[in-house]
C-alpha cells in the first residue's frame, strides 16, 4: 500500500472531532510512509489533512481542477500538484494514483467521490479497497442505509461486506494491507469501456 486517497470536506464541520481525525489521518499516513492523495486544496478538512501529513514529513499529492484552483485554494507546498481540466479528470487521476480510498467526514463532494470508487470496484474497473472513517458515528445512518440497499436486493451483500467502516485510521490501513476484493459483478472490464483515458497534464 504505497498511496491512499482521502476524500473529505472542503468545510471543517462543526465538531472538533472532525478536525482532530483529519490531523490524525495525515500524521498516520506520513508515519506509515504512505503517500496521501487528495483534492489539492487548503480549504476545510482537505487543508487540515494535507498540512498534517506534510508537517509529519509525509508525501502529499494533490489533484485539482483548474476552475477550483482559487476557490479551494490550491495548496502551494505539496510534493506534487496536478492541475487538471475538469472534475472527471480529477477523480480518474486520483483513482489511478491511489491504492485505496477513504472517506472521512464531508458533504456531497466527499460522498460522490467515495461512491464512485466503490462502484468502480463493483464494476471491475479496479479492485482497490474503499472505507468510511466513521468518527463519532458520522456515517452511521449512511452505513445502515447501504445495508438496506442489500436487504432490498439492489446491492450484493458481498459488496457491503467488502466495504470497510472503522472509527480509526490505523485499523483502516491495517485492513487495506490484507484486503481481498470481492468478485466484481461482471468480472474485470477494460477500464476504457467506462472511463476515457486521461490526456497527460
Ligand atoms: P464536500 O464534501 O462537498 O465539501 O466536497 C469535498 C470535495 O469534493 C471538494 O474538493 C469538492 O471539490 C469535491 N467535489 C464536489 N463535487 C464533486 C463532484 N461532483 N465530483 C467530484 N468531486 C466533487
Amino acid at each position: 500500500m504505497k498511496s491512499i486517497a482521502i476524500f473529505c470536506g472542503s468545510a471543517l464541520g462543526n465538531k472538533p472531532a472532525y478536525l482532530q481525525v483529519a490531523e490524525k489521518v495525515g500524521r498516520h499516513l506520513a508515519a506509515q510512509g504512505i503517500t496521501l492523495v487528495y483534492g489539492g486544496g487548503r480549504s476545510g478538512l482537505m487543508g487540515v489533512v494535507a498540512d498534517s501529513a506534510l508537517r509529519a514529513g509525509g508525501q502529499v499529492i494533490g489533484v485539482i481542477p483548474k476552475v477550483l484552483v482559487d476557490k479551494e485554494l490550491a495548496h502551494p507546498d505539496l510534493t506534487e500538484l496536478h492541475v487538471v481540466e475538469n472534475m472527471q479528470q480529477r477523480k480518474t487521476k486520483m483513482s489511478e494514483l491511489s491504492d485505496g480510498f477513504v472517506a472521512i467526514p464531508g458533504g456531497a463532494g466527499t460522498l460522490e467521490e467515495i461512491f464512485e470508487q466503490w462502484t468502480w470496484a463493483q464494476l471491475g474497473i479496479h479492485l482497490k479497497p474503499c472505507a468510511f472513517l466513521n468518527v463519532d458515528g458520522f456515517y452511521d445512518d449512511l452505513l445502515n442505509f447501504l445495508k438496506t440497499t442489500a436487504e432490498k436486493g439492489f446491492t450484493h451483500p458481498r459488496f457491503i461486506e467488502g466495504l470497510i467502516a472503522e472509527d480509526n485510521i490505523e485499523t483502516i490501513v491495517e485492513k487495506f494491507q490484507h484486503f481481498t476484493a470481492p468478485e466484481p459483478k461482471w468480472g474485470m472490464v477494460e477500464r476504457t469501456a467506462f472511463i476515457a483515458d486521461l490526456e497527460q497534464d
